[in-house]
């Protein structure tokens, strides 16, 4: 298993697939992108296939979500997920993505084993995103998730994060919308980890302001009762259910005390935490031709030093060097 000093144990892997976008959000970002991984420093398709099987195997990881970057611009996804789907114990697999491309692909993705997929779309209006993303691919998303909820990759989460000036009155249309399509709808918290570094705390839409949005047309109630302790619901049942909505307050609520993660960069980096400021290179490990016992050991080590919490709230908090699209969201 990988475990860290407090005891938890990361059992859900993402693992990003590339650096790349064909967007350009802006919380993520900057509109000339960003000075992009070599190919050489990625890691091949039988890397990813082979570090997945070992965390599988031997660290007790169930959960695989392939994310990015923008994971449908890796050229081998559907034989990458393939592979794994083939694993033995079988891990769940899902991916992140921003939609561009999935009506293509998701039959073929569904096909070679993809339990699910989560979308991003900030808001219904073409010209928002237009501005929020900087590119006119409003109804490519839509087809996207339409595909994906066609091909099975069910329930289709919808990821959303507001932003002040732009959507941030759009949460009661946006959860009406999925409601009426059938997706789960989940609010992000803007968090600091755009490359640009235009995070404030001040300026950001907040769990309690987008669920008292909510609130003016929708009844919630927290769902399965409080799960988390103490700590507050993030799922709620919409008018009694079925329909859910999430909301991921990784800043003003942060669940650090449950996390479950442990993710690998596109480059072969052991990220134990999204705003970890240190990595552990375990492509240095497997490139030296150590055996998968040494890979699984590497691995175990660095989950082990995992710290108790993302620090935002330290007046001393740094963001850290690479933002969200090269760490894997
Ligand atoms: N390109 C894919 C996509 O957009 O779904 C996958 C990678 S993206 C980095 C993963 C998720 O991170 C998306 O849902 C995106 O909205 C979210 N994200 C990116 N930057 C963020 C930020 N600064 N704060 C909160 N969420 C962010
Ligand atoms: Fe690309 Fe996803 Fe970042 Fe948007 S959030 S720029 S889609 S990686």
């Amino acid at each position: 298993m990988l475990i860290d000093t407090y005891g938890r144990a990361a059992t859900d892997l993402r693992v990003s697939l590339t650096d790349r976008c064909n967007l350009r959000c802006t919380y993520c970002m900057p509109e000339e992108g960003l000075q992009w991984l070599a190919k050489p420093d990625l890691l091949t398709d039988d890397e990813i296939v082979r570090l997945v099987r070992i965390a599988v195997t031997a660290l007790g990881v169930t959960e695989v979500r392939f994310t990015g970057g923008e994971p449908l611009l890796r050229p081998g996804l559907v034989s990458i997920v393939e592979r794994c789907a083939a694993l033995l114990p079988r891990p769940r697999l899902s991916l992140t993505t921003n939609g561009i491309g999935l009506e293509r692909t998701a039959h073929a993705l569904a096909a070679a084993g993809l339990d699910r997929v989560n979308v991003s779309l900030d808001t219904l209006r073409p010209d928002v995103f237009h501005t929020l993303t900087r590119r006119k691919r409003h109804q490519d998303v839509l087809d996207g998730l339409a595909a994906a909820r066609a091909a099975g990759l069910t329930p289709v989460k919808v990821n959303a994060v507001l932003m002040p000036g732009l959507n941030a009155d759009e949460a009661p249309d946006l959860l009406a919308w999925a409601v009426g399509n059938d997706y789960e709808l989940r609010f992000i918290e803007q968090m600091p980890l755009d490359a640009q570094h235009g995070w404030k705390r001040d300026g950001m839409i907040t769990a309690e302001d987008i669920l008292a949005s909510l609130r003016t047309r929708f009844r919630l109630t927290p769902e399965g009762g409080d799960e988390r302790g103490s700590a507050p619901a993030e799922r709620w049942l919409v008018d009694g259910g079925p329909a859910r909505v999430g909301v991921i307050a990784s800043v003003t609520r942060p669940f650090c005390a449950a996390c479950d993660r442990t993710r690998l960069t596109a480059d072969g980096q052991i990220r134990t935490c999204l705003f970890a400021r240190e990595e552990s290179d375990l492509r240095g490990v497997l490139r030296s031709g150590a055996p998968d016992e040494e890979i699984a050991d590497f691995w175990r080590r660095a989950t082990w030093g995992k710290k108790a919490g993302s620090g935002l709230d330290d007046p001393a908090f740094l963001q850290p060097r690479r933002p969200m699209s090269a760490i894997g969201g």
